[in-house]
């Protein structure tokens, strides 16, 4: 039983899906212009933890995310430049050469942080026509107007419940301070569906439509996608939360003016990010990368332990000091994977089938993540301190790759050491035996030349890697 915290009811509600064991999830993609940062991590890292819980409960996720490689300008609120033209003209690159680099650059880091591989990565360029028809449907319906020389726009005054989802008080709502307000939508909240070609200055990325020359707006790609491909209503729809007042309002406005049905039964949001207090963003400069992280030593995995570290509704603070605990705490996970390369005649026993069912419950709770990791640590220490006995071998590699399935830490992954090191870990052990303490340590330097840790034990030693 998954329970989640659902945006539509703002509850925690026990997950049930439209039909079982499929289960539907679309998530909101990157736009790609620019390098992604710590704070999409966040996100993704997150979603990807939904699948593994609903993968742990059984069920088959079919799981779509979108590529948004048109159409996203300065504004969620549709005003100011396309981003990713104004890349390209800045860069004196085409639209299309930004817009390939940064989704491929995304999807490798993706594949760094061991995010599950979704079941279909859909980009919003490959799915003109789709977009086109819904506009169709929506103009037929009466829900949109026509601005010269700019676009077409959906009149969210004609979707009676435009406010309910995000619980926005319309009256309150403020045109876009940062870009100038369009005079002509008729109401501030109105968004554009397709985008006119400016007719003084060249679009790499513009296509032929009944409306005129130009490109879909930002928020119908995800309609015309979500409904292709998982159906007019989806099990679960995610996001950032930053999405909650405009993107997926305009998204449900969209998809529900057509359909009449609900777009998702479950939305799964996740906070934001901050560092020293500021929220991340490409505005503020403060998005460090992926990239940048690991040149500075960290592993990728150790970034997703520290992102598993916070509960998806708080907001969570990012740092480099706790990133190094987290560091600490993947130092103390790797040494509990390589016991079953050094395995002891002891009798100590773990029920790992009770470990594992305990930290399932947690993960289903809601995705706690916190309390996931804090058992797990109780768990390592123990662990740790017995070591794993020859009886348990086939048991605690169960345990490891399950451990993985559930978190995607990648202990299984974890190597032995090689042969020459085995020896030398020998030779060590010899001389202590022999009271040669100046060659044991003379061998533990080399060690640790190679990265190997030795502890001393009563009745032996364990290495870890460093
Ligand atoms: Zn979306």
């Amino acid at each position: 039983m998954l329970k989640i915290y659902n945006t539509l009811t703002r509850k925690i509600e026990v997950f049930k899906p439209q039909n079982p064991p499929l289960v539907t999830i679309y998530t909101c993609g990157p736009t790609v212009y620019d390098h992604a940062h710590i704070g999409h991590w966040f996100n993704y890292v997150r979603m990807d933890l939904l699948i593994r819980a609903l993968r742990a409960n059984q069920y088959k996720p079919k799981w779509v995310i979108n590529i948004t490689d048109v159409g996203h300008l300065t504004s969620d609120q549709d005003e100011g430049e396309d981003k990713i033209q104004k890349k390209a003209n800045n860069e004196h690159k085409s639209a299309w050469q930004i817009a390939r680099y940064y989704e491929k650059e995304f999807l490798s880091s993706w594949k760094e942080l061991n995010i599950l591989d979704p079941s279909l990565i859909v980009r919003a360029t490959e799915h003109i026509n789709d977009q086109i028809e819904l506009i169709l449907k929506l103009q037929k319906k009466g829900f949109t107007y026509k601005i010269e020389n700019d676009g077409i726009y959906y009149d969210t005054s004609k979707f009676k419940d435009y406010s309910k989802f995000a619980r926005l008080d319309i009256d309150q709502q403020q045109p876009g301070k940062r870009v100038e307000f369009n005079p002509l939508k008729r109401n501030p909240s109105d968004f554009s569906l397709w985008k006119f070609s400016p007719k003084d200055q060249h679009r790499d990325m513009e296509w032929d439509s009944p409306f005129g020359k130009g490109f879909p707006g930002w928020h119908i790609e995800c309609s015309a996608m979500s409904m292709k491909y998982l159906g007019d209503t989806l099990d679960f729809h995610t996001g950032g939360i930053d999405h909650i007042p405009i993107h997926h309002t305009n998204e449900i406005a969209q998809s529900q003016a057509i359909t009449k049905k609900p777009l998702a039964n479950y939305w799964m949001h996740s906070n934001h990010v901050t560092i020293n207090n500021q929220k991340i963003s490409k505005s503020l400069g403060n998005g460090i990368t992926l990239d940048q992280l690991t040149k500075l030593a960290y592993d990728p995995m150790e970034i997703r332990l520290h992102i598993l570290e916070s509960h998806y509704q708080n907001q969570s603070k990012f740092s480099l000091d706790s990133l190094d605990s987290a560091k600490r705490r993947y130092q103390d996970l790797r040494a509990m994977s390589v016991l079953r390369y050094q395995l002891k005649n002891n009798h100590q026993s773990f029920n790992f089938k009770n470990i594992i069912r305990q930290l399932k419950s947690y993960l289903l709770d809601n995705l706690n993540t916190p309390k996931v990791l804090a058992y797990l640590s109780q768990v390592t220490d123990q662990i740790l301190e017995s070591a794993i006995s020859k009886n348990q071998e086939h048991e605690f590699n169960w345990f490891l790759s399950e451990l993985d399935q559930l978190l995607g830490l990648k202990l299984t992954t974890i190597p032995d050491i090689d042969d020459n090191l085995k020896k030398l870990l020998n030779e060590r052990q010899r001389a202590r035996q022999l009271k040669d303490f100046s060659k044991s340590d003379k061998i533990r330097e080399q060690l640790k030349e190679n990265k190997i840790i030795i502890e001393d034990r009563a009745n032996g030693y364990l290495w870890r890697w460093e």
